[in-house]
């Protein structure tokens, strides 16, 4: 039987960063991952980090190709009926985002775990976690090479995402589940041609959502709106391109740019959290405990938040045998997913139009819609939420 400190399931923005962090004081992790290499460097995801994961990642020194190519954006805007509202959010709370597609952190992270000589178990299957209860928790799994295998660890980190092995491993009963469901998914695309706005643009239509965002100055990525039944068959690449430029339509100079579409995909839309956020040894990060809309932009920030906390209190129970931060990890975790949640489930409620949305709901948004561009209080509330709000 194999012997770590930590074992590590999944290598998202998790697990990766957490096995940095560790490695950094000292402490051993092994890092299982479902996927290949490949697979997990070109899965396209969230591409918006917060000024307080950017300062993360600068201060592990991970940040020198994001300080490269990472696009700085100082605002967004709103746009609903045919008229742009620009949210400063340099202005209005001192700090802006990072556009740096979670691909490329991943790779980042990746290339600075394989640096530091420990590798990471690709294509690990059946992994199946044991004994949770005990100081002595175990790992198994089949590798890439069709070896059952057993590691015996002190702790294991659940960062292994929504559909990961590690929530369900907790008997039945003891998390209590959180979960809210919306009558829409987005059909996101990444299309090569250069943005054709400096800044996001969160438009709210008649026909429903679209966002305009990029990840590099050669690459716009762009949502819709759409049915959570809705399939790609039916989306050609002219109806996507039809329906964004409807969508976005506005008084004004804008010519959306249109290139050819290199990805596609349809994710539902779902709020979930369960809590506590441990079992045991067991102690779950990221997406295994709790998923958001994308409309925040939190998901992957939120991630990087509990490993933030997750780190140190692994550190403190394996270097000085101090159990209190680890006691605490869950709770003081959940204050911030909440504060995310209610913000990501705001975002997504004002600016997105239910199926058959009765007429007393479209007025509520639009008097959010122009409360929110009108009001400086209003305006610096979404501002500060979306930026990352400040560690306690
Ligand atoms: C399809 C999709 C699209 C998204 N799009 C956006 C977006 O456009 N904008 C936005 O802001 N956010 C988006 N998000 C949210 C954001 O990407 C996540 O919040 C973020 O990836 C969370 O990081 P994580 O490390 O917790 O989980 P993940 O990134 O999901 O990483 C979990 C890892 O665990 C691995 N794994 C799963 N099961 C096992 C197992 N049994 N054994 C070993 N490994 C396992 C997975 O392969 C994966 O590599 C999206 C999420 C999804 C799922």
């Amino acid at each position: 039987m194999e012997r770590t400190q930590v074992g590590i399931v999944g290598a998202g923005p998790a697990g990766l960063l957490l096995a940095h962090l560790l490695y950094t004081e000292g402490i051993d992790a092994v890092v299982l991952e479902a996927r290949s290499r490949e697979y997990v460097e070109n899965r396209v995801r969230a591409g918006v980090c917060e000024h307080t994961t950017v300062g993360l990642l600068r201060d592990l020194g991970l940040a020198d190709r994001l300080d490269r190519e990472g696009l700085p954006h100082g605002g967004f805007s709103l746009r609903f009926d045919r008229a742009d509202h620009r949210i400063d959010l340099a202005g209005l709370t001192g700090k802006s985002i990072t556009v740096y597609g979670q691909q490329e952190i991943v790779k980042d992270l990746i290339a600075a775990r394989l640096a530091t000589g420990r590798g990471i178990e690709f294509e690990a299957a059946d992994v199946a976690l044991h004994d949770l209860e005990t100081e002595t928790p175990r790992i198994t799994w089949t590798d890439a090479g069709g070896t059952a295998r057993e590691l015996r660890c002190d702790v294991i980190a659940g960062c292994d995402g929504f559909h990961g092995v590690s929530r369900p491993s907790i008997p039945a009963g003891v998390l209590t589940a959180y979960d809210h469901t919306y009558p829409f998914a987005w059909l996101g695309v990444l299309a090569r041609t250069a943005p054709s706005s400096e800044e996001l643009i969160y438009a709210r239509h008649e026909r429903g959502f679209a966002l305009h965002s990029m990840r590099s100055p050669e690459l716009a990525r762009l949502y819709l709106q759409v049915d959570p039944t809705e399939r790609l068959d039916n989306w050609s690449d002219a109806r996507i391109w039809d329906e964004l430029a409807t969508r976005f339509s506005v008084d004004g100079d804008f010519t959306l740019r249109e290139g050819a579409l290199v990805e596609k995909s349809i994710t539902p839309m779902r709020s979930f959290v369960v809590e506590p956020m441990r079992y045991g040894r067991l102690f779950l990060a990221g997406d295994s405990a709790h998923i958001v809309p994308p409309t925040g932009a939190k998901g992957m920030n939120l991630a990087v938040a509990d490993v933030r906390r997750l780190g140190p209190a692994l550190v403190a129970l394996l270097r000085k045998n101090d159990s209190r931060p680890l006691d605490c990890y869950s709770e003081q975790c959940l204050r911030r997913v909440w504060r995310a949640e209610h913000f990501s489930y705001f975002m997504t409620t004002m600016l997105h139009r239910a199926p058959n949305a009765d007429p007393f709901t479209d007025r509520l948004q639009h008097s959010q819609l122009r409360y929110t561009v009108s009001s400086a209080a209003a305006a610096t509330s979404l501002a500060e939420n979306y930026v990352g709000l400040p560690f306690d």
